[in-house]
């Protein structure tokens, strides 16, 4: 028997209620928060052309050196399902020449996102995005307003336990003299690292901070950080960000390791953490920054851009109404029993339902007590039942369940099927 179940593939989870209701609250809240900023909603495709991800995530990053679903359409092109959403949001803006017309595009999107990761909790291979970018800013208000709406947004969520971690990865001026340090630091450190920072000291050394090996993390301890090697253009940028946030009144922590897995990032980049120890490694709830040279990489005029990708299942679990059981969802629950009835239940369905009441109906040949069953499992607060002596007679009788007696303690009443979604409305009210 077992080995016929088909089970969804590792790492790829359904959302089941209750807790597809606390993705539906927090995709609200988005639209609502991110609404008020002025953001307008973006919708891509789910795939796109491999090299769109290969040229602008960065073939040395891990999601595309060994993360991506990838296969080839079958006109032999190669199509991968997106590992994130800046690519494509970059990839529209290019195609439709929005620069062109109007170069401030503010855009939010929300989706799923594929990552051939190790799975674990808090770590997934299909998992949900919530990303804002704006494109065609470089002052640093953009970058500070954007983390502001991060916060704002997950404070209207009562999410608690976070913490904001800042730093700035300077700019093609200032980096490659910030890279020879870190690269001299860590030759000198070579034989305290992983394999992994082994290579990535030759090819991608700011990853070197990024790695979550003790060991690593202890030998890069005293390594030199970006934002002690700014440029002088780069550093007024930061002073700037951090004036505009203490102005919004958002704390922060300077983070001189958080280099970001991404390679398009420059000047500012941010992460929001869980601090909750139970969290573990997977406590990144969001990260973002800004990438002023991905538009001009991706074909576009140069354009600089800034933006950050929530992730929804570690935010869901940090939202306080995802631990509490959901309130019943069924006002009314319609029962026809017998010939003669559907007609009737159709109609006073429909007529609750145009009234905003949750009806759930049950047309099912099974008797009056196995629909009395389902109808007390339901959590509605009334039962309408319509037999067909009722039906004749054109009525239906409204019953008590057990969340909600009828007035003067009365058990059942039969009400005119003419004007009974009124009656049952005005009873629910
Ligand atoms: P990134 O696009 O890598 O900057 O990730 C942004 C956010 O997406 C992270 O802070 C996580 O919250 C979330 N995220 C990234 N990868 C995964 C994954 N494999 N499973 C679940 N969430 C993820």
């Amino acid at each position: 028997m077992t080995d016929t179940i088909i089970r969804s593939v590792k790492g790829m989870h359904d959302v089941l209620p209750p807790a597809s209701r606390t993705f539906a609250q927090i995709e609200a809240e988005m639209r609502r928060v991110f609404g008020r900023y002025g953001f307008a909603e973006l919708r891509t495709p789910i795939v796109e052309e491999t090299r769109l991800f290969s040229r602008g995530i960065g073939e040395e990053t891990d999601i595309v050196a060994k993360e991506m679903y990838t296969f080839c359409d079958r006109d032999g092109t190669s199509l991968t399902m997106r590992p994130e959403g800046t690519a494509s949001a970059v990839r529209a803006y290019v195609e439709h020449g929005l620069a062109a017309s109007d170069p401030v595009a503010r855009w939010y999107y929300t989706g799923p996102m594929f990552r051939h990761e190790r799975a674990q909790k808090g770590r997934y291979r299909q998992f949900h995005q919530i990303g804002a970018e704006i494109f065609g800013l470089s002052d640093a208000a953009a970058d500070a307003e954007l983390i502001h709406m991060l916060a704002d947004f997950t404070r209207g969520l009562g999410v608690r336990g976070v913490a904001l971690g800042l730093n700035s990865l300077g700019c093609p001026v200032c980096r490659p003299a910030y890279r020879a340090a870190l690269g001299a630091f860590l030759a000198g450190a070579a034989g305290r690292l992983c394999e992994d920072c082994q290579r990535r000291r030759e090819t991608n050394p700011l990853r070197v901070l990024d790695c979550k090996k003790e060991g690593c993390r202890d030998a890069t301890a005293d390594a030199p950080a970006s934002i002690g090697h700014l440029c002088a253009e780069c550093a007024a940028h930061f002073a700037q960000v951090r004036a505009w946030l203490d102005a919004f009144g958002d704390a922060y922590a300077l983070d001189p390791r958080m280099v970001r897995g991404l390679d398009y990032y420059n000047r500012t980049t941010f992460e929001l953490l869980a601090t909750d120890p139970e969290a573990g490694a997977q406590n990144a709830v969001a990260g973002g920054g800004r990438y002023d040279g991905l538009v001009e990489m991706l074909g576009g005029r140069p354009t600089p851009a800034v933006g950050f990708a929530i992730g929804v299942e570690r935010l869901a679990a940090l939202v306080p109404s995802a631990k509490e059981a959901p309130p019943p969802s069924v006002d009314v629950f319609v029962m026809a029993v017998g010939p003669g009835t559907v007609v009737a239940a159709a109609r006073l369905a429909s007529e609750l339902r145009a009234k905003g009441i949750t009806v759930e109906l049950d047309g099912s040949e099974k008797g009056f007590k196995a629909k009395f069953k389902r109808a007390d499992r339901s959590g509605a607060a009334f039962a309408v039942v319509i037999g067909g002596d009722e039906a004749a007679r054109g009525a239906c009788a409204v019953k008590a369940l057990a969340s909600r007696p009828l007035p003067d303690g009365v058990k059942q009443v039969e009400a005119p099927l003419d004007g009974a979604a009124a009656f049952i409305a005005g009873m629910l009210a």
